[in-house]
């Protein structure tokens, strides 16, 4: 029957369902007769969903390929901000569970014509007056396409129970309007031959129904609702997303210990010769590579400097202003030491990484994050992050004596100087409002 139309029948039905997803935009999708999850499979990629469920009374099925609904890797390599849970129940729509109710959609595609016309009754009543979604899609065979359908005898499926015609599907359509207070339009996909379309109608005939009087209404509904949990869980997954704290921490370090790592080359980079003349933070400048010059984007004034730098930087220092732009020095250059870390300014990583600046939303949130971390070097005022010079720095990673050393070693990097954004830059933000 199938390749009467392309794309397939099935695939048709499943477009109508993807199409209205991406026009209506809901948050809550429901699946009944959800089968092997096919729709659902394409449904999780439409990621203004945000509760996406399924359910069939076969479990057999739905335990086939449900593990196909699971993250993929760049799921949890590039994760978003959106929220994704899928959850797979075994039930009958005949019967009621409250944890699906309040839908924006609910879809029942090729469903009710294997029910009973008595359990399409209770159907009706769980899904129109119980579980009452704002919107609901239902599918179902158009007997009256039959004749067109090469070598069809009886039903299309053995496990049909019914075949309706339009008028029939239309006439149970009307009655749940009526009944329990939805609105109706009634189309379909699968064209019929031309000339023939007016008297057939669609292959598959559609129903897509939209609740009156919108939220309120579920609302209503809600306060008389039963709590009942008629189905079995069989299968819960929730997707990784930047709203759970401990990725948003995951990917922020990947970015930080990223952009630090080339900040830190950059600057060796300078202090070697090999000059980078790209847009960036600092250059060396000025005799010998002592001074250098702070980018105007990131030194406003010498007083947000000195407040930015504390009381430690300031003896540690040396600062000059010349033409408007600031200079310093290190103030121990000789020391051998003096190469061995070098210090990031947080300011400075917050304002070249747009990532890391919109996930940490202010510098003072990224420096509590930075603190937790275990990998991660503060300097003693945790204005900046301190990275080994060289690779063979490695081991004295942890070695406490070296801290208050490393301390005094502030000073070595140019981007101190350029530590900090115009106060504008910064928003005050707090971080539990940033999750
Ligand atoms: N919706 C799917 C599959 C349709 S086949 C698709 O679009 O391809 C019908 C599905 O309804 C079957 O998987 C069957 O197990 C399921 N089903 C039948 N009676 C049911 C009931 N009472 N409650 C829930 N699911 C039912």
């Amino acid at each position: 029957m199938e390749p009467m139309f392309t794309p397939a029948l099935h695939r048709q039905r499943h477009q109508f369902v993807i199409d209205f997803v991406k026009r209506k935009k809901p948050k809550k999708v429901l699946d009944l007769g959800c089968c092997e999850c096919v729709l659902l499979k394409q449904l999780k990629f439409h990621r203004e969903i945000e509760l996406l469920v399924g359910l069939d009374i076969d479990g057999v099925q739905i335990k086939k390929k449900m593990h196909g609904l699971a993250p993929i890797s760049t799921d949890y390599l590039q994760p978003s901000y959106d929220q994704l849970r899928i959850e797979l129940y075994q039930g009958s729509v005949t019967e009621k569970d409250a944890r699906l109710r309040g839908f924006d959609l609910v879809t029942s595609i090729e469903l009710i014509e294997h029910l009973t016309l008595a359990d399409v009754e209770l159907f009706s009543e769980v899904v129109f007056g119980y579980l009452t979604p704002e919107a609901v899609i239902v599918s179902t065979p158009n007997s009256d396409f039959n004749p067109f359908l090469p070598g069809l005898v009886g039903f299309r499926h053995i496990d049909h129970k019914f075949e309706w015609t339009r008028a029939e599907f239309k006439s149970w359509a009307m009655k749940v309007c009526l009944q329990y207070g939805y609105e109706v339009e009634l189309t379909g996909v699968g064209q019929a031959p031309p000339g023939q379309r007016e008297r057939v109608g669609f292959c598959s005939q559609i129903g897509v129904f939209h609740r009156l009087g919108g939220k309120e209404r579920y609302n209503m509904f809600d306060e008389d609702a039963e709590d009942v949990f008629s189905y079995t869980l069989l299968y819960s997954i929730i997707y990784p997303s930047l709203h759970d704290n401990n990725i948003l921490r995951r990917v922020l370090m990947c970015e930080v210990v990223y952009w630090a790592e080339k900040l830190k080359r950059r600057w060796i980079a300078e202090e070697t010769g090999e000059r980078d003349d790209t847009d960036y933070l600092c250059q060396a400048e000025g005799e010998g590579g002592e001074c250098f010059r702070a980018s105007e984007r990131h030194v406003d004034t010498e007083e947000t400097q000195t407040a930015a730098c504390g009381a430690e930087m300031k003896t540690l220092v040396d600062q000059e202003e010349e033409d408007g732009e600031l200079f310093w020095r290190h103030s121990q250059p000789d020391s051998d030491k003096w190469r061995r870390r070098v210090s990031v300014p947080l300011a400075v990583l917050w304002c070249c990484c747009p990532k890391v600046s919109v996930l940490s939303g202010s510098v003072s949130n990224l420096r509590l994050l930075l603190m937790d971390e275990p990998g991660v070097k503060l300097s003693q005022d945790g204005s900046a992050m301190l990275l080994n010079h060289q690779e063979q720095d490695l081991d004295d990673d942890d070695d406490d004596d070296d801290e208050e050393e490393h301390c005094a070693d502030l000073e070595d990097s140019p981007y101190a100087e350029a530590r900090q954004c115009p106060p504008s830059a910064e928003p005050e933000e707090d971080w539990e409002a940033n999750v």
